[in-house]
C-alpha cells in the first residue's frame, strides 16, 4: 500500500501545485491587466490636459488673429487719434494688457499710456519684425517682472511698423497652466526659445527633474508648445498597483479555488484507473494451474496486469484494492471478464479446462455479478469452465448467497481465495459451499520453514477433504513444497515453479512447449516439472 500512498500523495501534491501556479498566475495576470489599462487612461488624461492647455492659449490668441487686420488700418494715425479706438479694442479683448501702434521702429501710441516714443528694438531685441512674431516677455515698464505673451503683426509694405499685443499671460497662466497631480506635476509654454511656467515665469531652460517625463503638444494655429511635466504614465501606473492588490488577491483565491473544485476528478486515482480502462491500459494476463497428480494444465488464473504510461507499473496489490475503494472494481471485472473473451481462443476448447477470474465480494451484491456474466461471458458462449475466485480477505458477509445459489445453477465454480488469511467460520463455508478453496501462498511458503503455519496448511488440507472441496495451492516454488502438497492430497497446484503469469497471447505457445514429468519419470518420488520457472520470470509482477 505504499506505493498507493505515494501515488494519492503525487496527485495530492500536483493539485496543490497547479492551483498555487493558477492562483500566482491570475494575480499576476489581474496585476498587468490592472497595470495596462492604469497606464493607458494615464496617457489619455495627459494627452486630454495637454489639448486642453493648447485650446485655451489658442483661444487668447485667436481673436487678436482676427482683429489684427482692422488695427494695422490705424498704425501711422495720429496717437490722439486712435488711442480711444486702441482703448475700445484692449477693453473688448479682455485677455489683452495693452495694444500698441509702431511705426518706423518706434513705438509711438499704447492704449495703456497714450503717448509714447520709444524704440521698439530697445525694449524687444526681436522687434520690429517684418512677419508676425508670438513672443514671452519679461515686462521692464508697467509691472516689473511680470511675464507677457507678445503677439506682433507687422504692417504690409511698411518695414519696421506693426501692431504689437500683449496678452497677460501671467493672469491667465494660472488657469490654463494649472497641474492636475500627481499626474501632471507642471505645466509649461515654449515660444521659440523660451519658456514659462506657473511658478518660474519666463526661463531660457525648462527645468525637468530627472525622475519626471516631458509630454509636449505644439500648437496647430499658432507658434507655441504646451509641456507637461508628469512623474511618467507607468510609474504613475506601477505606483497604483498596490491599491489594486486586495481585487487581485479576490480573484487568483476565487480561481485557484475552481481549479482545486474541476482537478478533483481529474487529479485523482479514481480519475486515473477510470483512463487506464478507456485507454486500455490494463493489460489481462493468466497463471496456469496444473493437477497434482499428473501434472497436465486445467485451467488459468486471470490475473490483471497495469503499465500506467504516466506513473510506470502499478502492482495489482497496490491498484486493485484503491478499484474496490473508489467503488472502480466492478467496472475493472467487467472489463477482464470481456478481454478474456476477446482473446477466449487462446484456451483449450475444453469443458474440462477452467478460467478462474478474481471478484470482488462487493460485485456479490443484488444479482451484478450474474447479469455481469451473462452479458460479458454467456453471451460468448465459452466451451470452457468458469470459476469466480471470492478473496476471503473481503467482507464476505455482504455476499448474497441467492447470487450464490444462482452461480451454481449456472454451473459456475466458486473458490475461496487465499483462503486461511482472513476470519472465516464453518457456518460461512456452509453457506456458500465453495467448490474450491485455494490455500494461500503463506502456508505454500510455510512448508519446510514455519511449523505453526504448515500445522495450519495441513488443517486446511483436511478441512477440504473433509467437506469434501476440491483444493488448489497456490504460490508453489519448490519441489519440496509440491512435494509435500501432492503428499498430503492437494489435488491442483498453482505457482512459479510451473509457470508465472504470462500475457493471454503467451498461453497457447507454453502450453504447446509444456511437458509435464510424471512422477514414474522421476526415481520414485512425486517430482513436478521444474521448467518454465526462467520462461516468463522477466515479465512477472
Ligand atoms: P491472488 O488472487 O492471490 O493472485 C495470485 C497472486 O500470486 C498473483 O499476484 C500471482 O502473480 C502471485 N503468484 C503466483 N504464483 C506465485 C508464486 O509461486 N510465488 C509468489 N510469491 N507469488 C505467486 P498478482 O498478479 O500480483 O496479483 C495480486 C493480487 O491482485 C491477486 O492475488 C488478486 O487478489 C488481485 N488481482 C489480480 N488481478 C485481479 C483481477 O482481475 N481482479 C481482482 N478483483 N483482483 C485481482
Ligand atoms: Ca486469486
Ligand atoms: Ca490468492
Amino acid at each position: 500500500m505504499q506505493n498507493a500512498q505515494r501515488a494519492i500523495k503525487h496527485y495530492r501534491k500536483k493539485r496543490i501545485l497547479i492551483c498555487l501556479a493558477v492562483a500566482l498566475l491570475s494575480l499576476l495576470t489581474t496585476l498587468a491587466v490592472r497595470f495596462i489599462s492604469q497606464r493607458s487612461q494615464n496617457q489619455h488624461q495627459l494627452q486630454i490636459a495637454a489639448v486642453h492647455a493648447v485650446e485655451a492659449i489658442d483661444k487668447v490668441l485667436l481673436p487678436l488673429e482676427k482683429r489684427h487686420a482692422e488695427l494695422l488700418q490705424l498704425v501711422g494715425q495720429p496717437c490722439a487719434t486712435v488711442n480711444l479706438i486702441l482703448r475700445k479694442e484692449a477693453a473688448t479683448l479682455q485677455t489683452l494688457r495693452s495694444i500698441a501702434l509702431v511705426k518706423s521702429g518706434t513705438l509711438y501710441c499704447s492704449s495703456v499710456l497714450g503717448d509714447r516714443n520709444v524704440v521698439i528694438h530697445d525694449i524687444v531685441s526681436e522687434l520690429p519684425s517684418d512677419s508676425p512674431q508670438l513672443l514671452l516677455f519679461t515686462d521692464n515698464t508697467l509691472i516689473k517682472g511680470h511675464p507677457l505673451l507678445l503677439q506682433w503683426y507687422p504692417a504690409d509694405n511698411d518695414a519696421g511698423s506693426g501692431v504689437l499685443m500683449s496678452v497677460n499671460i501671467d493672469l491667465l497662466s494660472a488657469l490654463m497652466l494649472e497641474p492636475q497631480k500627481p499626474l501632471i506635476n507642471s505645466i509649461s509654454l515654449t515660444v521659440k526659445d523660451r519658456f514659462l511656467s506657473e511658478e518660474s515665469g519666463v526661463m531660457a531652460m525648462l527645468n525637468v527633474p530627472h525622475s519626471d517625463q516631458v509630454f509636449s503638444l505644439p500648437s496647430t494655429h499658432f507658434p507655441f508648445t504646451v509641456n507637461l511635466i508628469s512623474p511618467g504614465t507607468t510609474e504613475l501606473a506601477l505606483k497604483s498597483l498596490p491599491a489594486q492588490l486586495p481585487l487581485a488577491l479576490i480573484i487568483s483565491l476565487l480561481l485557484a479555488g475552481i481549479a482545486w473544485l474541476t482537478t478533483a476528478s481529474r487529479m485523482s486515482f479514481s480519475w486515473e484507473l477510470n483512463m487506464g480502462v478507456a485507454s486500455r491500459e490494463f493489460d489481462v494476463w493468466c497463471q496456469p494451474l496444473l493437477t497434482a497428480s499428473d501434472q497436465q494444465c486445467v485451467g488459468v488464473e486471470i490475473l490483471l496486469r497495469w503499465d500506467n504510461p504516466r506513473l510506470g507499473p502499478i502492482p495489482p496489490d497496490v491498484f486493485i484494492p484503491l478499484a474496490e475503494e473508489h467503488h472502480l472494481i466492478e467496472t475493472l471485472t467487467r472489463y477482464v471478464i470481456s478481454e478474456t473473451v476477446r482473446q477466449i481462443d487462446v484456451f483449450p476448447k475444453s469443458p474440462l479446462f477452467h478460467v478462474g477470474f478474481n471478484v470482488a465480494a462487493s460485485h456479490f451484491i443484488d444479482g451484478k455479478l450474474l447479469r455481469d456474466l451473462n452479458q460479458y461471458w454467456f453471451s460468448a458462449h465459452p466451451h470452457q469452465q468458469l470459476i469466480v475466485e471470492l478473496t476471503e480477505r473481503d467482507d464476505i458477509h455482504d455476499v448474497d448467497y441467492r447470487l450464490i445459489r444462482e452461480l451454481h445453477r449456472k454451473g459456475i465454480k466458486l473458490a475461496i481465495d487465499d483462503f486461511g488469511t482472513g476470519n472465516s467460520s464453518f457456518s460461512w463455508l456452509e453457506k456458500l459451499h465453495p467448490d474450491v478453496l485455494k490455500i494461500d501462498k503463506s502456508f505454500t511458503h510455510a512448508i519446510g520453514t514455519d511449523a505453526v503455519n504448515s500445522t495450519v496448511t495441513d488443517i486446511i488440507i483436511a478441512l477440504g477433504q473433509r467437506l469434501n472441496i476440491e483444493l488448489v495451492a497456490e504460490g508453489v516454488e519448490t519441489q519440496e513444497q509440491a512435494q509435500y502438497l501432492i503428499w498430503h492430497g492437494v489435488h491442483i497446484l498453482q505457482g512459479y515453479l510451473y509457470a508465472r503469469p504470462m500475457p493471454l497471447s503467451a498461453l497457447p505457445q507454453w502450453l504447446a512447449e509444456y511437458r509435464p514429468r510424471l512422477p514414474s519419470q522421476h526415481d520414485g518420488h512425486l517430482s513436478p516439472s521444474g521448467r518454465d520457472i526462467e520462461d516468463y520470470s522477466s515479465s512477472s509482477s
